[in-house]
């Protein structure tokens, strides 16, 4: 009886023991773990059950906890898979669901948006020479301002580099001209990164939904092909034209088959001269580079220029340029042994040391003196601040390179710089030479110029000269130089060397004329 007694009382403590733990553990747990599996992976959502066991309770807030971190750290991942780590902009897969967004809501309510791609100019310029840091806080900066600019509802994205995104809603044409302007303005203020104040620009293309495509990559493709359209003809915008497409398609083209024209042999050169103002001497002759495509025969060098400044290429191709303007001048001074060639050349070429080292080759293989050559520079270039430039173009001129400065009169830059460079010869814009008859103010600009360049001990040279009208004016004024279709186009060697008489001497004027 004792017996039976204790083994019904176990059973009684046994079920107890049972139904405490049961209800107190094992039903929580076993509810906890049907929660977890019913969850759906996106429900970040925490646990609420309510317990009674303090054991259990911390269990559940330790597994909040724990979903918790899970949850930030998945919107960490998500937010770096989709924004770029730099400008903390959206990146271009977070912009390929807003536009499909985008179209999706236009489809239902009907109206334009726009996409527009900008890339900064003169970017790669500013990182090349003050390296990565300035850079990197030239696109934060850059990504803050559009923010500013922008309007909340509108996209901005960086697709890399130096190229940014950016879908603009409900627009009309007006207002898209009107935002890409003020884009355009907010970009070209200063940038003040340590010691270094930098004035930077940006080229956009804007393509429109639904006229100029109906899904992302196209809206994008031609919104890219806009903006080389913009780059090329040197304008802050341009709206994509698709009657222009081919000749873009051809851009996009030249700028990978670039890369091997130099060792294709596919680049060459031609000689346009420089007189003396009265039209009675050849000072020089300046080079101007060509490239002869196998598909699209001759390219001229605005189309090509920008993608090799771009690229990095520049480098080899003013290297090649320069190698056969030594070659070409040293062939020359047997008809006229004080001529000299002027090449062009970039901000980019003198960002490194290597050039002294081939000009000093190419001087020594062809036995020049270093006065025969002159280099252009344009004035955007000389603008460039950076130290590294400035040491280079000096010690190429303590060799006795002389410099030039190209394009004078579109850069809208302080004239510090014609002080403090090595500068013998300026080159009027033929802009304000070509315009100069029909416009006082353009005259009045060329005639300070002239002023200025003298009073500075600077030879001028007026480029651009067509007609015997702008001529005898330029005369007047007293400019010491002329290049211009007026003396003669650019020519392949071999007409330079016709217009020498067999003997040596001076080239005849009438054969140029
Ligand atoms: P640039 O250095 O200012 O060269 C003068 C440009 O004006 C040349 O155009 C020349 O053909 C053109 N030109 C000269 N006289 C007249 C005229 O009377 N009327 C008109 N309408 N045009 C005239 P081109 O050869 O197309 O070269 C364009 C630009 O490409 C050059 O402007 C220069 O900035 C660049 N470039 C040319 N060759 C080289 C090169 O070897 N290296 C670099 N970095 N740039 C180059
Ligand atoms: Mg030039
Ligand atoms: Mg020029």
């Amino acid at each position: 009886m004792f017996l039976w007694l204790l083994m019904a009382s176990f059973s009684v403590i046994f079920v107890l023991v049972y139904f405490v733990i049961y209800s107190s553990l094992l039903q929580p747990i076993a509810f906890l773990s049907h929660s977890i599996k019913d969850k759906d992976v996106n429900d970040n959502s925490l646990f609420r059950p309510s317990f009674n066991s303090t054991e259990m309770k911390d269990f559940v807030h330790a597994l909040n906890d724990m979903q918790q971190q899970i949850n930030l750290r998945q919107n960490q991942l998500e937010h770096m898979a989709m924004h770029d780590a730099l400008t903390k902009l959206p990146n271009r897969s977070l912009l390929l669901d807003r536009i499909n967004n985008a179209i999706a809501t236009y489809n239902r309510y009907e109206g334009d948006f726009a996409v527009m791609i900008l890339d900064l100019d003169r970017f790669k310029e500013v990182n090349d020479t003050l390296g990565h840091l300035v850079g990197d806080e030239i696109l934060i900066e850059v990504a803050n301002r559009l923010l500013r600019l922008l309007r909340d509802s509108d996209t901005v994205a960086r697709l890399g580099g130096d190229e940014f995104a950016i879908v603009l809603h409900k627009l009309e044409i007006a207002d898209i001209e009107e935002t890409a302007q003020k884009i355009n303005d907010v970009l070209e203020e200063v940038y003040s990164v340590g010691e270094h104040n930098l004035y930077l620009g940006a080229s956009m293309g804007i393509a429109l939904y639904p006229q100029h495509g109906e899904d992302p990559d196209t809206l994008l493709q031609h919104a890219d092909v806009a903006m080389y359209m913009a780059k090329n003809q040197n304008v802050d915008f341009e709206i994509y034209n698709p009657e222009e497409d081919t000749f873009n398609v051809k851009q996009l083209s030249l700028l990978s088959d670039l890369r091997n024209a130099v060792s294709n042999d596919e680049l060459y050169l031609e000689y346009q001269p420089i007189y003396s103002a009265d039209g009675t001497q050849v000072n020089s002759f300046e080079c101007l580079l060509r490239w002869e495509h196998p598909k699209y025969g001759r390219v001229m060098p605005d189309q090509f220029i920008f993608h090799a400044e771009k690229t990095g290429l520049i480098k080899k191709i003013t290297q090649w340029v320069f190698q056969r303007a030594a070659e070409t001048v040293s062939i020359l001074h047997k008809y006229d042994p004080d001529l000299h060639l002027s090449v062009n050349i970039t901000a980019w070429d003198l960002q490194d040391e290597s050039v002294l080292s081939y000009v000093d080759d190419y001087l020594r293989e062809f036995n020049l003196d270093p006065q025969c050559i002159v280099f252009e520079l344009t004035e955007r270039s000389m603008m460039n601040d950076s130290l590294r430039v400035r040491t280079v173009l000096n010690e190429l001129n303590s060799k006795g390179i002389r410099f030039s400065v190209d394009d004078f009169g579109t850069g809208f830059s302080s004239l510090i710089y014609l002080t403090q460079l090595p500068i013998s010869i300026l080159k009027i814009d033929k802009s304000f030479i070509q315009s100069m008859n029909d416009n006082k103010n353009d005259e009045m600009i060329v005639r300070s110029i002239i002023d200025l360049a003298h009073n500075m001990n600077l030879q001028v040279i007026a480029e651009g000269v067509e007609d015997k009208e702008t001529l005898s004016v330029i005369r007047d004024l007293k400019c010491d130089m002329v290049q211009g279709y007026i003396f003669g186009k650019p020519m392949t060697l071999d007409k330079v060397i016709n217009l020498y008489p067999p003997l040596n001497g001076k080239p005849d004027i009438k054969l140029i004329t």
